[in-house]
């Protein structure tokens, strides 16, 4: 379609009461006002996705798909109290009791006001409330990737299960426990007590530091090869309770020589994912914001990894080691692309208050009065978003209120309602 084939002044009456607004909200559907085909269309890509989507999963969606409506739609599901009214609550009310929906009616009830769960619940027990990822109100979605963390714990118990690798490595190399303890100058126990503990028992690095470079190098890959291998080929080797590896040491160096060979060059050594799922894990605690990524450890080696990222591709089936470094790599990738669109958002609303600053003044002392709204103050009164531009505001008058400078720091980037 020709950007000239659509009658503008349609898209302005459609889309809302504002020019911006408009623009942002092209009319790739004719149904877009049909609260009903939205709460469709949310429940189609809520299974597509398995979980309750974000706001960068709806704007990624509207973006790339031509099929689904673009985000500033969804945006009218909220209520206008913005009193926390979810797009649960809606999509509830609109599936609460038909058959066939109670998939979604499952998802919705953890993210709904509880009003509406005690209509529609009861919740299973057995899943703990408080255990659920955080609720953004702001973009009325949850921050994705709760399930990410799951498997992070799963995929790390299955690496820790076989402690230390260049333990095991050694262990493998010189055919037992006990040869490799002495190759080691290690006490038996302590060698043992090592690759059950698997972390500051000893620091494999200098133990290893009186073998020869060649040996060394066959260790260190021998322990990337098996963090390489599919988790059955690790469970095989490894057999339960340390009862010995289950290859001899000339099976053992052929296995790695014929890695080494079959090595693509975008290979990604799986101790760079350890490295990774430790970080992000250490890293969950205290995310609270989408903003969780920037300047974070877990970027750093992301940018080592994400190079090889079709190396991970072709191994996520075998190793869940490597499918959850990949889901992180997406995950922030999605992160990126959400980043770069609030930029330009931020750019284009910011604009328009300075364009139209003076008549949005005035309009707003024609309604609320010529006084900060919170204190009373008429001094130094600035143009506030009440929903913060940098999460989705838009400059649009009824989203504007004049605040003191004082109290408008102290707002900051927070939503708070007029006292
Ligand atoms: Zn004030």
């Amino acid at each position: 379609m020709n950007i000239n084939d659509i009658p503008t002044k349609n898209i302005k009456s459609a889309a809302s009461k504002n020019d911006v607004k408009a623009r942002l909200v092209p009319n790739n559907t004719t149904d877009i006002n049909d609260e009903k085909y939205l709460l469709e269309k949310f429940i189609e890509l809520t299974r597509e996705l398995k979980r309750f989507p974000a706001m960068w999963d709806l704007m990624k969606k509207g973006r790339t798909d031509p099929e689904f409506p673009r985000y500033a739609n969804f945006r009218r599901l909220r209520s206008k109290s913005r009193n926390q009214s979810r797009i649960a609550d809606k999509v509830l009310q609109f599936c609460g009791s038909l058959e066939g929906y109670e998939d979604i009616r499952e998802l919705c009830l953890f993210y709904c006001s509880e009003e509406y769960r005690q209509i529609f619940g009861p919740v299973d027990a057995s899943v703990r409330r408080d255990a659920m990822p955080d609720i953004d109100f702001n973009t009325f979605g949850v921050l994705s990737s709760d399930a990410v963390f799951v498997q992070i714990d799963e995929a790390l118990s299955v690496i820790h299960g076989f402690g230390d690798f260049y333990l095991r490595s050694a262990w493998l190399y010189f055919g037992s426990i006990h040869a490799a303890a002495h190759a080691l100058n290690l006490p038996e126990s302590l060698y043992r007590e090592a690759l059950v503990r698997h972390a500051g028992v000893l620091t494999p690095m200098s133990a290893f530091d009186s073998f020869s470079d060649d040996l060394f190098r066959l260790l260190s890959d021998g322990a990337n090869m098996l963090i390489d291998m599919s988790d059955n080929e690790r469970i095989a080797l490894f057999p339960a309770k340390q009862e010995g590896p289950s290859i001899v040491k000339e099976t053992f160096v052929k296995k790695i020589k014929s890695w080494r060979a079959d090595r693509p060059h975008n290979y990604v050594p799986g101790a760079m994912c350890v490295e990774l799922l430790k970080k992000y894990k250490r890293l969950w605690s205290c995310r609270r914001h989408p903003g969780f990524f920037s300047s974070s450890p877990v970027v750093e080696t992301l940018m080592k990894i994400i190079p090889g990222q079709r190396f991970l591709q072709n191994k996520a089936s075998e190793s869940k080691l490597y499918s959850v470094a990949l889901e992180i790599i997406r995950e922030y990738e999605t992160y990126r692309w959400h980043r770069e669109e609030i930029t330009k958002h931020i750019d284009t609303q910011q604009r328009i208050i300075q364009n139209r600053h003076k008549s949005f003044f005035n309009a707003l002392v024609l309604r609320d009065g010529e006084f900060c709204v919170h204190c009373g103050s008429t001094e130094n009164l600035e143009i506030d978003h009440r929903d913060p531009v940098s999460l989705g505001g838009f400059s649009v008058i009824d989203n504007l209120q004049l605040l003191c400078f004082p109290c408008n720091s102290e707002k900051s980037n927070k939503t708070v309602p007029p006292v």
